[in-house]
């Protein structure tokens, strides 16, 4: 069985881009498992640096900014190795062009985006084998948020970029909502105990409008007080657990009663699938955002 591998990343001052990581806790060095480290970089992102074990060797996802990067891989004489990239948007890929310049390593990222120095493009089914990290990593196509956005699976954990959000959703801006559902329908089937690397810390708020989707909600009300109390120290609600996001994420729970029942009232009239239901909680989501 997978180990848990949760733990929270603590801020040493009120500013969001000096995260302090907590000591990993020993259930964590699983050599099954990667280790992950998060940069904090502008009001809410988080590029993850993948370790391999002995933390000599690092990929790099969505590198929105180069600075904070170079300077934690100065800092921890880390090696970087490639960069994956889920989708276009400048807060995931602004600090491609500096990092290639100083590092000259490849860019893997969506084959039907532009991607500045992209070298491996990729689609749904392909396989990225990181040797140094001894990792590999499974493409998954999901567009919706954007008209090629990808995700990286691996080891049980997940790189989804501006598709899953802790609590939520990305925003539908190139695709088309039908699209958006069935990348939640992708992500819905992997296993329970996957651990979520969302690009952004946006899970209070998302669970705000959670609540109001899903007022009775057990498991949400729950993870609404653990997420409170997490912020209150500054720490990180990312990564979450694949299990925890289906229990309370409204936009995996298009086949629940509850949710159909408030997505119902919301739209007025009776929704006969769930990618009916997707698309209006999204658009219930934007009407509030
Ligand atoms: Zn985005
Ligand atoms: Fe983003």
């Amino acid at each position: 069985m997978l180990k848990r591998c949760v733990h929270n990343y603590v801020l040493s001052n009120e500013d969001f881009t000096s995260y302090r990581f907590d000591p990993i806790p020993a259930a964590c060095q699983d050599a099954a498992m990667l280790y992950i480290e998060p940069i904090p970089a502008f009001d809410d992102n988080y590029i993850w640096l993948i370790l391999d074990n002995e933390r000599r060797y690092a990929a790099i996802v969505d590198p929105g900014d180069e600075e904070p990067v170079i300077d934690y891989l100065q800092q921890h004489q880390i090696q970087p190795v490639a960069i994956l990239i889920t989708h276009h948007h400048g807060d995931h890929t602004g600090g491609i062009q500096e990092l290639v310049a100083q590092y000259k390593i490849p860019v893997y990222g969506p084959a039907h985006e532009h991607i500045p120095a992209m070298t491996h493009p990729l689609k749904e089914g392909d396989q990225v084998t990181l040797k140094e990290l001894a990792a590999e990593f499974r493409i998954i196509d999901a567009p919706g948020h954007t008209h090629g956005h990808i995700l990286y699976y691996g080891h049980g954990q997940l790189f989804c970029g501006d598709t899953l959000f802790a609590g939520g959703c990305g925003r539908v801006f190139e695709g088309t909502m039908e699209q958006m559902y069935q990348a939640m329908e992708k992500i819905e089937a992997l296993p329970d105990q996957t651990l979520v690397y969302c690009a952004h810390e946006y899970t209070e708020a998302n669970l705000r409008f959670a609540q109001v989707a899903e007022p009775d909600n057990g498991p949400l009300l729950q993870r609404i007080k653990d997420t409170q109390a997490l912020r209150k120290q500054n720490k990180a609600t990312v990564p979450s657990l694949l299990s925890l996001e289906k229990q309370t994420n409204p936009f995996l729970r298009c086949r629940v009663e509850s949710l159909i029942l408030t997505a119902e009232e919301y739209a007025r009239k009776p929704l006969t699938n769930p990618a009916q239901v997707f698309a209006t909680v999204r658009r219930w989501k934007d009407s509030l955002d």
